[in-house]
């Protein structure tokens, strides 16, 4: 099924998986669904393998992953630190999933730097900087849960995949890929999710369990930014959405409310660039999206601090909204021979 993972980082992922004795699995910060699935789809093989594995994140997960079997278990680094450093203290061997950069575990930074058994990074980013033993890094694959699945079945581990940790590999694979309408035209995709049926997912639940759970204010909250919020510039086929502390407020925001929402201009015929900014403790959180060539991951690079993936990215500034959006529209006439030549 998988022909681009490296022979010999399959072997090296086989010596260090069956050298371990305890593992800890961390995500980025904010982790999303392809970063709490890869990491409960890897804790789940573990266990099946024999092995004693622990999540750790550096920051909360939204709700809409909640009902992912085992993420109960999952250690919060801002809520329970100590819990986490002890379970970095015993681990012999660290897995990273879907980042790159040791910057992007924000808070944990310090901890990972130090760790000195062995560490492996599974990701799927453009960039890597970070330094490990193991680094299986392949930004062509759609998701890491992806990635996870391929490399599993590679090293003749698929039986140790159960229903529980099928659950959370579709989860990833599902919302990276904005339930498989982009990044998703790779036919071993569709043999990963046949062979995911096989085990026992329903793929219906999973999408109804991620995507039809929104509370009432969560809608209330995407129809504001749709009708007083978003801004439309056809003449740079941009568009972005902009919410201030005052208007999550209005609309009790719970982590993973705006999950998405930057894709909404996107969908206006013609847009092939979109940003969505949010603000967020004492910075403007920043959303990045793009259809075609234009590079969000360049343009977040080059002016907010941050990067990901050539048409998902993020970033942030420390300057107010007014004056984070101002800089933006003064950035786009630079730009604009290339948004508009496009497809
Ligand atoms: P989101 O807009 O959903 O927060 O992030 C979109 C993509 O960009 C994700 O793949 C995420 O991992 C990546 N990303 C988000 N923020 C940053 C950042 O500050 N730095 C880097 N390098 N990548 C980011
Ligand atoms: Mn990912």
């Amino acid at each position: 099924m998988d022909k681009i993972i490296d022979q010999s980082h399959i072997e090296t992922f086989q010596k260090m998986v069956s050298d371990a004795r305890k593992i800890v699995i961390v995500p980025h910060v904010n982790p999303d669904g392809d970063a709490i699935g890869s990491c409960l789809g890897m804790k789940k093989f573990l266990i099946n393998y024999g092995k004693s594995a622990e999540v750790i994140i550096p920051n909360n997960f939204p709700d809409f992953l909640g009902w992912l079997p085992g993420s109960e278990t999952i250690a919060d680094f801002e809520k329970d630190p100590e819990l986490v450093r002890q379970w970095i203290a015993d681990a012999d061997l660290l897995f990273m999933l879907d980042f790159n950069d040791l910057g992007r575990s924000e808070g944990l930074n310090k901890e990972l730097s130090a760790f000195q058994g062995n560490t492996i990074m599974i990701d799927h980013h453009p960039n890597p900087t970070a330094q490990c033993k193991l680094m299986i890094s392949y930004p062509e694959v759609s998701s890491t849960c992806e990635l996870i699945f391929r490399l599993l079945h590679r090293a003749g581990f698929v039986q140790y995949i159960d229903k529980d940790a099928a659950d959370a590999i579709y989860t990833g694979m599902m919302t990276d890929t904005g339930n498989f309408s982009y990044n998703a035209s790779s036919p071993e995709t569709y043999h990963i999710i046949a062979h995911l049926l096989e085990i026992g997912i329903d793929k219906d639940a999973i999408h109804s369990n991620v995507y039809h759970t929104f509370s009432e204010d969560r809608w209330r909250l995407i129809g504001h930014s749709l009708k007083e919020k978003m801004v439309i510039l056809p003449e740079f086929r941009t568009g972005y959405i902009s919410l201030t502390k005052a208007e999550l407020d209005a609309y009790n925001f719970q982590s993973g409310d705006t999950e998405g929402l930057v894709n909404y201009p996107l969908m206006v015929k013609g847009i092939v660039f979109c940003v969505f900014f949010m603000e967020k403790d004492d910075q403007i959180k920043i959303s990045l999206r793009s259809k075609g060539d234009f590079s969000v991951n360049e343009f977040s690079r080059a002016h907010f601090n941050g990067g990901g993936h050539n048409n998902a990215a993020g970033g942030h500034t420390k300057l107010n909204m007014d004056e984070t959006i101002a800089l933006f529209l003064a950035l786009l006439p630079r730009y604009k021979s290339q948004l508009l030549s496009g497809n």
